[in-house]
């Protein structure tokens, strides 16, 4: 999925649970469930995270490659409780998960898919259903912006 669609999705998830908790949706957490959805692809140098840390995405690219440790499922396992862990499961490190997480279930419903594990790159899963940048991405992408935009003007 592209990063503008990792980035409306995990909003829309994000303020849709603060919007049940009788919040306010404009909040800390929610901008980051949408900084850590967009964290995985710092893997790719010309992704919307990737662009901003050009280096380090460059690294991560030329090494282990696209779609491939930050796009692991055991990576994401082993994260998520650290960030947990160290925040002492504040609310904020519950909406980097959520983020996170959020991301490789778009990808995995796209035709590269995801890692099952950073140690086997042959365990590639996924429904293999979108094609990244094509309709289904797109209505996603739409779909999110009129959620985002009916809880801004029911409940910002
Ligand atoms: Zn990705």
């Amino acid at each position: 999925m592209r990063g503008y669609t990792h980035l409306a999705f995990a909003l829309a998830v994000a303020s849709s649970i603060e919007t049940l908790q009788h919040r306010n949706i404009i909040t800390l957490p929610v901008a980051v469930a949408g900084i850590s959805a967009l964290m995985p692809d710092i893997d790719h140098p010309d992704s919307m995270i990737g662009r901003k840390v050009k280096p380090v995405s460059w690294f991560i690219n030329k090494l282990p490659g696209h779609r491939t440790i930050t796009h692991s499922l055991d990576f994401a396992v082993g994260l998520c409780p650290v960030v947990l862990l160290s925040s002492n499961f504040s609310y904020w490190a519950w909406m980097f998960a959520l983020g996170y997480v959020s991301h490789l279930l778009l990808d995995s419903l796209t035709l590269n898919g995801i890692k099952l594990s950073i140690f086997r790159q042959d365990s590639t899963i996924g429904f293999r259903l979108v094609r990244t940048g094509g309709v289904v991405d797109t209505a996603i992408f739409i779909a999110c912006l009129l959620i985002l935009s009916f809880l801004i003007t029911k409940h910002a």
